[in-house]
């Protein structure tokens, strides 16, 4: 194991059925990486960030981070180690508003870390105002969540995310359903809080387009197996990978 890593994936496998989601998937991270994992719908991508956030259950394989094995740990418990994640699908609440969103995922923090004596109110106040200046969603604060833009809806659930202050952070397709517009936003804002914040990024996308320009490394997965993994350009001339994109375009 190499010293730097912050996750480690050895021989990971998934099965539905008789579907092979995730196949003897290894994988490492090291801290402040900006990383992407690309491949098809149906690849495995989701499957994969369920087993590392805890929410499957792994059928083999082992998963670390910062060498303590968490491969059988419960999502609550993985998240308390500083690991976050957003969701393919937006996992707000809709007729709260934005900053009473925010507000309560700095609060579910706070309950865990402050002591009996603390103004956990004033102080979740305060943080929440913070976020909302981070993500650019100030202006917004008053709108009931479900009203915000697709974009601003996934912007409002990183912000949430954020309210654990986490060191890595999980993203399922950001960009899902986004204006190219809205992509461009989200992924700049991702690209501030991986530079500025130190947060170290990990996230999916089926688009390979999105990825480059961000994503310092790309990883591609296909039918639960890991393909490619290298820096942007030399994962896009890779024959392999070529080969799956074309024909999904067919
Ligand atoms: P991706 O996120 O890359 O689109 P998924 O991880 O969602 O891919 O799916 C990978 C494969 O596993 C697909 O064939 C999908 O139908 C199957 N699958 C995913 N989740 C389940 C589940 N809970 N039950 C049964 N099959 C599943
Ligand atoms: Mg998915």
């Amino acid at each position: 194991m190499d010293e730097s890593d912050i996750l480690r994936i050895e021989h990971l496998c998934k099965s539905f059925g008789g579907i092979m989601a995730v196949q003897n998937v290894s994988y490492s991270m090291q801290s402040g990486e900006f990383s992407a994992i690309v491949g098809p719908n149906g690849a495995g991508k989701s499957t994969f960030f369920n087993l590392i956030s805890g929410y499957h259950r792994a059928d083999s394989g082992n998963i670390w981070y910062k060498k303590k094995n968490i491969t059988k740990w419960p999502p609550y418990r993985i998240a308390r180690l500083g690991i976050a994640r957003c969701f393919q699908v937006s996992n707000i609440y809709p007729a709260l508003t934005t900053y009473e969103n925010i507000r309560q995922s700095v609060l579910a923090q706070q309950k865990r870390t402050l002591n009996f004596f603390t103004p956990a109110k004033r102080l979740a106040g305060k943080e929440t105002s913070i976020l909302l200046d981070i993500v650019g969603l100030s202006d917004n604060a008053n709108i009931m969540a479900g009203n915000l833009s697709q974009g601003d809806k996934k912007i409002l659930e990183i912000a949430m995310a954020l309210g654990s202050k986490p060191e890595l952070l999980y993203l399922d397709e950001p960009t899902a359903g986004m204006s190219a517009e809205e992509t461009r936003k989200t992924m700049e804002l991702v690209k501030d809080l991986n530079k500025q914040m130190d947060v170290t990024i990990l996230f999916t996308e089926h688009d390979m387009s999105v990825v480059f320009g961000y994503a310092h490394r790309l990883t591609v997965l296909h039918q639960g197996t890991i393909i490619a993994d290298g820096i942007p350009e030399e994962v896009r001339s890779d024959k392999m990978v070529q080969k799956i994109y074309l024909g999904e375009e067919e």
